[in-house]
């Protein structure tokens, strides 16, 4: 039996088309997930525009946002049966006995391969998942909000583990991405006050980003940023796709503040970081997530604390996979979610 896949097959430009794939086999570790839903990540963007910063394993399956329905199981996997409602992580191979394995951090494993470009992700019906990966999902959590949980948890790891935030911070996300966006929802759970950054360009994504309590900000946000005391925000979490916002965020943070950068982008720095040090700022990468935070934002979701509705433009069938890319790319939704067919 053949379905069809939205397949990234070359690193060119635009090299994304629907190909017709075999159910994978799985191995004796492994359950063979039947997806629901997948979500379509800005990083599966970058790979069909060809301005990614990783490796690629041509051709493959996009897609590492998802969750679905096991369909069947490998000979060593307990714990789990057929049936039941699962979310996947990322982190589709590892080596378990890498140093940063053995401490939970796998997802800093430098041999690390992700779904979607390392190995074949869930923009598919069937995809082969370790069942290391897999979380349960609740009753009440609708898939089309589950498949989401990915990106939720990059933003719960970027502001709860290492912002450090305190209630009453005051905070600025820049980027009004799905990233951003869920970053600044964070930052309410954690009781900030949060500002969101974006471009005249991103007006319609930043309306969205007001549903979560946040201030929104076009262009220049050092007013708001010195409104309390002249001095800039606690925190500032950079969600941007480039690197070149570290400036304005050394600009915005006050001293011995915080910035955290999540978003990426491989272009070289031109500018000095001399107000790192003399503002006493911390600089703070943020990569990916772990088990503990998946079970946590899962509750989350489950209870409605954190709500994604918001941030959902549409679910299109895989096959037009193109028209919920480019609504995504144009900026016209925040997030765009597939079904296979
Ligand atoms: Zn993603």
């Amino acid at each position: 039996m053949k379905t069809p896949a939205v397949v990234n097959f070359a690193p060119e430009k635009g090299s994304v088309e629907i190909q017709e794939i075999s159910v994978p086999s799985i191995g004796e570790d492994d359950i063979l997930l039947e997806v629901a839903n997948v979500g379509v990540c800005g990083s599966d963007l970058h790979q069909w525009t060809a301005d990614h910063s990783w490796p690629v394993n041509y051709p493959v399956v996009l897609g590492h946002e998802f969750g679905g329905h096991i369909v069947q199981l490998g000979s060593r996997v307990s714990g789990w049966k057929v049936g039941d409602r699962v979310v996947s992580e990322t982190a589709a191979v590892i080596d378990v006995n890498n140093p940063m394995s053995r401490r939970g951090l796998y997802n800093l494993d430098p041999t690390r391969k992700g779904f979607g470009y390392g190995v074949n992700g869930a923009m598919t019906r069937y995809v082969r998942v370790p069942a290391r990966c897999l979380h349960h999902v609740p009753g009440q959590l609708v898939f089309e909000h589950a498949c989401l949980t990915e990106p939720c948890c990059v933003a719960f790891n970027a502001v709860v583990n290492n912002s450090h935030l305190t209630p009453g911070d005051r905070v600025i996300v820049l980027g009004p991405g799905t990233i951003g966006i869920l970053c600044a929802a964070v930052a309410r759970l954690c009781g900030a006050e949060v500002g969101i950054v974006g471009l005249p360009a991103d007006k319609g994504r930043l309306e969205i980003a007001k549903q979560y309590g946040c201030e929104t900000i076009v262009g220049d946000a050092s007013g708001w940023a010195r409104e309390r005391d002249g001095l800039g925000a606690d925190c500032i979490i950079d969600a941007a796709g480039v690197s070149a916002t570290l400036k304005m965020a050394m600009d915005l943070v006050r001293p011995n503040g915080h910035i955290t950068k999540v978003g990426w982008g491989p272009q070289p720095l031109g500018f000095s970081i001399d107000p790192l040090v003399q503002k006493n700022v911390t600089l703070q990468g943020s990569f990916s997530h772990n088990w503990p935070i998946w079970e946590r934002v899962i509750a989350l979701l489950a209870t409605g604390q954190l709500d994604v509705s918001p941030i959902i433009g549409g679910v299109w069938p895989i096959t037009e996979w193109e028209t919920a890319f480019q609504k995504m790319h144009h900026g016209d939704v925040v997030k765009s979610i597939l079904k296979p067919v």
